[in-house]
């Protein structure tokens, strides 16, 4: 046997070792499914396969990336470069950019972000003169995103009576029209948002046979991983493209299936079988991931799903420690908590940061966390969110780019035509816009024609917009000779925006600076990549291809010693050693806008299994009875997450006491007697549940204070029930700044103080959990 065989068990080697034809692996979390998907490229090229003839989509480029890396190691790295390997929207942007003008687009089209969709939804939205908050423009993009990925065309939609019925009881009776209106702009302006990725695939596979044919030929070997999540276009895409030699493995996990929001289809693994002839089925049983608690733990909540696939997930880790469930007072406890158990794990065990993860809900929760690793100085690093790419300065920047590889990008053109400021005002670009429409040209054409056409737009602008485009022009003649990196020096350059940055001495101009700064650092390193690269050379359509579809996980900075902090969502397939799922609050997670339907909150479960399953060695189950959402302090429950999970794989904290954050099992049922059994909705035994003190009263509050003057001093103990404070006082609180107090109302646990902020305005704060200092 091969060697590299050696490292897989039976169950893992047969679908490895499977002859040609179609076979899908159905398989629990850990269990090996993407090491069976990267063994079985290994071999086939063994096997004497063409990598060329190789095509895998995997869920995100970075791992594609690792398993490129695992396959050179066993094959050699000349060979493994051949292959065909990245994220569906990668791989299929790509042929698009050999196909596209076929379907009637450039070939350096532009990909639109959703930044770019929205904004020019809105637009349109405006110019039909539609009530925005009817129309609501994130809302009708999410509408149109999800009838591409059905493949339902603007033609399609207006045959189907059943569809635009739907939207007009939404009381959205003109959608199609704004459907159509922004599919003709995006033409016009030769861009593809990341839908028409897929969807333009579709349509070029379909229309033209020996397109279609040619890649056939091409991919004779299809791996797909994270099966589960493909949504129905990709399906199609794959089903095209399979269906002449039928060479076609598919690994995923319907219990790990978490995009149906997004349009993802668990059909398509239940038709898998019916789609090609002779499917061969394997099962993995065994995890190699996770501590057997870990594991049970999962099981037994996964379990309580109606809808899914029988499957056995066993180990034969060991047991591990138990899964470690903490309660704060409030969100910023939570992340206090997080901090300091990150601080204390890496000193005990002398681990590094990057073992450790952190997962949420939603991305508005890092912030929580992300302040309290910056005080104990822990570096981390933020997954999604706004990325780097999103900020506006880099995206100003990138703008300039797309409109020198493509002049018809409309979106990039009303980003930088005035800025910097180059007198050039709102109502000529508004004019520009219903000239270009009007004549079905791009704006950058219609400034190019100013003389032809009469827009009623005085000689000072009309030089301003004439500088303008002899600017990009100029650019465009440079840019053949010029590498990415010297061409975008001299964009930042020659723009004024480098000037405009500079000038700008506050933090935030300078952070603007910074950025920049550290894109021309990226962009020189992916020139020196390029060029090593014998059919590449740095230009800055290569660039620009590949930054349209970074995602936040692809950027490898080379710095991964740091801990991690992402949703739930971005974090399927990965693993760490330490996992916090934080914010298990009803509400939170599972999502209020989840528990509308059995299937909704049975995403939302899955999406937990997800998450615990991403644990190697620790998972800590974390939630605050308080957070502020909306920009409120709202109260919160325990999440029904952590009910379901059997409680002998359970451990819980206690909450501090001395004010430090060292946290003991609790094993002396005594000291619970007290507890307010009503507040605790966890249907544990009382064995489990936080001792009285977590609350402390107001007596016993002064007496601790006076023990320990500076008790809880960075903690919401502090001045819970001051008596100090009173209308006038000054405070400081962490979030707002500096303020003072208005008003002051309630006692007890329902003091509140109505405060006026600096930065954050009016607000009113309970003060049992305000984080508020009095200056
Ligand atoms: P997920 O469902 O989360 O995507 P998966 O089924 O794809 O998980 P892998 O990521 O392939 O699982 O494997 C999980 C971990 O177990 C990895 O660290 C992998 O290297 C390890 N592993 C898998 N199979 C074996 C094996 N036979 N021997 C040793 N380690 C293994
Ligand atoms: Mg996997």
């Amino acid at each position: 046997m091969e060697n590299y065989l050696a490292e897989l068990n039976d169950a893992q080697r047969a679908p490895v070792l499977h002859k040609d034809g179609a076979l899908m692996v159905i398989a629990g979390a850990g269990s090996g499914k993407t090491r069976v998907l990267t063994y079985r490229i290994a071999y086939l090229m063994h096997k004497g396969v063409d990598p060329f003839n190789i095509l895998a989509l995997t869920f995100t480029n970075k791992a594609a990336r690792e398993m490129k890396t695992r396959i050179a190691s066993i094959v050699g790295s000349s060979e493994a470069k051949n292959l065909w390997m990245g994220t569906f929207h990668s791989v299929f942007a790509k042929i698009l950019r050999f196909e596209a003008d076929k379907l009637g687009y450039p070939n350096n089209f532009t990909i639109y972000d959703t930044q770019d969709s929205q904004r020019l939804i809105n637009a349109i939205i405006k110019e039909m003169g539609l009530d925005k908050d009817v129309y609501k423009y994130k809302q009708v993009q999410s509408r149109i995103s999800s009838y591409k990925n059905s493949l339902i065309t603007v033609k399609a939609y207006f045959n189907n009576p059943e569809l635009m019925e739907a939207d007009a009881m939404a009381k959205k009776p003109r959608l199609g029209e704004i459907y159509n209106e922004y599919c003709e702009r995006c033409f016009k302006a030769g861009a593809m948002d990341f839908d028409d990725l897929l969807l333009k695939t579709n349509e070029l596979l379909n229309r033209f046979p020996e397109v279609l044919m040619k890649y056939q030929e091409r991919f004779k070997y299809i791996l797909v991983d994270e099966y589960q999540d493909t949504n129905h276009s990709q399906y199609l895409i794959v089903k095209a493209l399979s269906d002449r030699y039928q060479n076609i493995c598919v690994v995923g996990d319907d219990a790990q299936s978490i995009y149906a929001f997004r349009g993802a289809n668990i059909n398509n693994i239940l038709n898998f079988q019916k789609d090609y002839d002779d499917v061969a089925m394997y099962r993995l049983e065994q995890n190699y991931r996770s501590t057997r608690n870990i594991v049970h733990a999962a099981n037994s909540v996964i379990e309580k799903n109606k809808s899914r696939l029988e499957k056995v997930v066993w180990t034969d880790n060991e047991d591990g420690n138990l899964i470690k469930v903490h309660r704060s007072p409030t969100d910023g406890e939570e992340g206090r908590f997080v901090a300091s158990t990150i601080f204390e794990t890496k000193m005990q065990h002398q681990i590094h940061e990057g073992e450790f993860a952190v997962l949420y809900r939603t991305n508005s929760q890092s912030r929580a966390i992300e302040d309290a690793l910056r005080r104990k100085d822990i570096p981390y690093r933020i997954y999604g969110g706004l990325s780097f790419y999103q900020r506006k300065e880099i995206k100003d920047v990138l703008a300039y780019l797309r409109l020198i590889l493509n002049p018809k990008d409309e979106e990039a053109l009303i980003r930088v035509i005035n800025f910097p400021s180059r007198g050039i005002g709102q109502t000529t670009v508004e004019k520009l816009t219903v000239a270009a429409n009007h004549y079905k040209r791009s704006i950058f054409e219609v400034m190019e024609n100013l003389d032809k056409i009469d827009l009623k737009i005085n000689s000072g602008t009309k030089r301003r917009l004439d500088d303008f485009i002899t600017m990009i022009k100029s650019f465009q003649a440079t840019s053949g000779s010029l590498d990415a990196f010297e061409l975008t020096a001299q964009v930042i350059k020659n723009t004024g925006l480098f000037q405009l940055f500079k000038k700008d001495g506050t933090p935030e101009g300078v952070t603007r600076m910074e950025n920049v700064e550290e894109l021309l650092n990226g962009i020189q390193d992916f020139v020196d990549g390029q060029k090593e690269l014998a059919d590449a050379t740095g230009s800055i359509s290569e660039f620009m291809e590949d930054v349209a579809l970074v995602t936040d996980l692809d950027k490898d900075t080379g710095d991964d010693d740091r801990v991690a902090l992402m949703t739930i969502h971005l974090a399927k397939g990965l693993e760490f050693p330490y996992v916090f799922i934080v914010g298990l609050e009803e509400d939170l997670f599972p999502s209020a806008m989840s528990m509308n339907t059995r299937s909704e909150l049975e995403e939302e479960r899955r999406l937990f299994y997800v998450a615990l399953t991403r644990a190697e060695k620790q998972a800590y189950l974390t939630y605050a009875e308080s957070r502020y959402r909306w920009g409120k302090l709202i109260d919160a429950e325990p999440s029904r997450f952590i009910e379901e999970i059997d409680d002998k794989y359970l451990e819980y904290l206690t909450p501090p006491v001395d004010g430090s954050y060292r946290y003991k099992p609790l094993m002396d049922t005594d000291i619970f007697e007290d507890v307010d059994k009503s507040k605790l909705r966890l249907n544990k035994p009382v064995a489990s549940t936080p001792p009285s003190h977590h609350k402390p009263s107001e007596e016993k509050l002064r007496k601790l204070r006076k023990l320990k003057p500076d008790l809880g001093k960075p903690s919401s103990l502090s001045n819970l029930f001051d008596s100090d404070m009173n209308v006038g006082t000054i405070v400081s609180h962490t979030r707002f700044g500096r303020g003072e107090v208005l008003k002051i109302e309630g006692a007890g646990n329902d003091k509140k103080a109505e405060i006026r902020f600096e930065k954050g305005g009016i607000k009113k704060l309970l003060l049992r959990f305000a984080k508020l200092d009095i200056i």
